[in-house]
């Protein structure tokens, strides 16, 4: 049986769960190392070695340079690892300042100025995109992605309709209100993401009422065309389906609940940083 690992950096341990969940690996694979489930002093070598959590603390750049030495493979694990999500919310001016006046803080590994993308100091043979990663694609990944491919969006997984007749005037807020269940968020005034985001977790969160906040980042035509062509793309939806003025669409764009996933940090925060290759998304 193929053998892998699992090395956690700072992050919340969601995709660690979402893999438990997935337990149709247990046939053909061997976990050697999870500390959330299974302890051993070392990683061990290893054919697979998942990582989740960006590289926050001097710990984690440590831990990150010795294990990718015991892995044939290495695959980024969810926005931590790969574009910002929960850990790099750090980098936020009010948050740094929190931590830096904590007087308690002590025998603690020490932070880094900003969290960083595992590939800054790595090479990864791919990426697997999520806020956490839908179960089923773990498997994917175990497998080396195979013949496996989202070159769509999230839409054509939700179902829900763009009725035409619908124009709303106003966002209706993040998480305000209900829904009817086959009608498409964008025309109940929600801020869904999933005409543009790249498909293959199934629309979970649309699906169930909720919109999609793009946790699986700009699906893969927008990936070529660069990184404003997403939220190029989100305004142009918008302007097409809504009768919502667009300041107000990029404000809520900008808005604490969604520059979670949308600026991705590292991704979107206008540095130079070249987008990924779409040949290593899953
Ligand atoms: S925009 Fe959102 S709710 Fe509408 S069809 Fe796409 S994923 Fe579903
Ligand atoms: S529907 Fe959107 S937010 Fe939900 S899991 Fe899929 S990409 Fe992420």
């Amino acid at each position: 049986m193929k053998k892998f690992a699992v090395l956690q950096l700072s992050g919340c341990a969601g995709c660690e769960m979402s893999l438990l969940e997935a337990d149709d690996w247990t046939q053909n694979y061997t976990l050697a190392h999870l500390p959330l489930v299974i302890s051993s002093h070392d990683i061990p070598d290893v054919e697979v070695l998942l990582i989740s959590g960006g590289v926050r603390t001097d710990d984690d750049l440590y831990n990150l340079r010795r294990s990718v030495k015991k892995a044939r493979q290495v695959v980024a694990v969810g926005t931590c690892a790969i574009s910002g999500g929960v850990a790099s919310l750090g980098d936020r001016e009010d948050v740094r300042l929190l931590f830096a006046a904590d007087e308690n803080r002590r025998h603690v590994p020490r932070l880094l100025p900003k969290c960083h993308p595992i590939d800054t100091f790595v090479s990864v043979s791919f990426y697997l995109p999520g806020c956490p990663p839908s179960p089923h694609l773990f498997l994917v990944a175990l497998a080396g992605k195979g013949d496996f491919a989202s070159t769509k969006i999230v839409c054509t997984e939700c179902g829900r309709k763009k009725v035409r007749e619908i124009r709303p005037r106003e966002l209706s807020g993040f998480r305000q209100g209900s829904a009817k269940s086959d009608v498409c968020l964008i025309k109940h005034g929600f801020l869904c993401l999933g005409s543009s985001t790249r498909n293959g977790c199934g629309a979970p969160c649309p699906r169930a009422g909720f919109p999609c906040v793009g946790c699986r980042g700009p699906s893969d035509v927008l990936m070529e065309k660069g990184k404003t062509a997403w939220l190029r793309s989100i305004r142009r939806t918008f302007e097409t389906l809504t009768d919502i003025p667009a300041g107000e669409v990029d404000e809520g764009l900008r808005s604490p609940q969604l520059s979670l996933f949308l600026f991705q940090f590292s991704d979107y925060d206008g540095t130079a940083r070249p987008m990924r290759p779409k040949e290593k998304m899953i």
